[in-house]
């Protein structure tokens, strides 16, 4: 699946339109800049979590509790497995919601039905793209 966002609402459209999936693991790819914590702050939104949606790019971590339990990770400073371990990056996957910026570093330690989510620039298009066995319609 494919969906291009033009704006940052179009964005807010595809993250409502994937939580109502309630996805429980989600891999975002993408370089700096390509939309991944915003993407992320308007899925933590249509969970229903009111507590803003800071980037976890130096604490790695975040965990929100209310109302449901969602964990937004940024692994782009994790160097190997050994470091995963040393956060308890295995509690993390009991989680209702876990979504991953920067996953490459996980990859073995990741359920194989994760939905992974690549995102990438395109002129002034953001292109989010998917595997197809996870079917929305927008
Ligand atoms: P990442 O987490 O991938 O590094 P961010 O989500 O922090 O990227 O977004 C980087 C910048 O791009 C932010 O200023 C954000 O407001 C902007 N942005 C994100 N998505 C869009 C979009 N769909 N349209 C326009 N600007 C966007
Ligand atoms: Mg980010």
């Amino acid at each position: 699946m494919q969906y291009r966002s033009k704006s940052i609402e179009d964005t807010n459209k595809l993250a409502r339109a994937l939580a109502e999936k309630k996805p429980p693991i989600i891999l975002l790819e993408g370089d700096l800049g390509a939309g991944k914590t915003t993407f992320t702050r308007f899925f933590a939104q249509a969970l229903g979590i009111t507590e803003p949606i800071t980037s976890p790019t130096f604490s790695i971590v975040k965990q929100y509790d209310r109302p449901v339990s969602f964990v937004h990770m940024d692994l782009y400073r994790i160097e190997d497995e050994e470091e995963l371990v040393q956060i308890g990056f295995d509690d993390y996957l009991e989680a209702e919601h876990l979504l991953i910026e920067w996953p490459k570093v996980a990859e073995h330690l990741l359920p194989k039905d994760a939905l992974r989510i690549t995102i990438r620039f395109e002129d002034d298009e953001r292109v989010f793209e998917w595997e197809d066995t996870f079917d929305i319609s927008l």
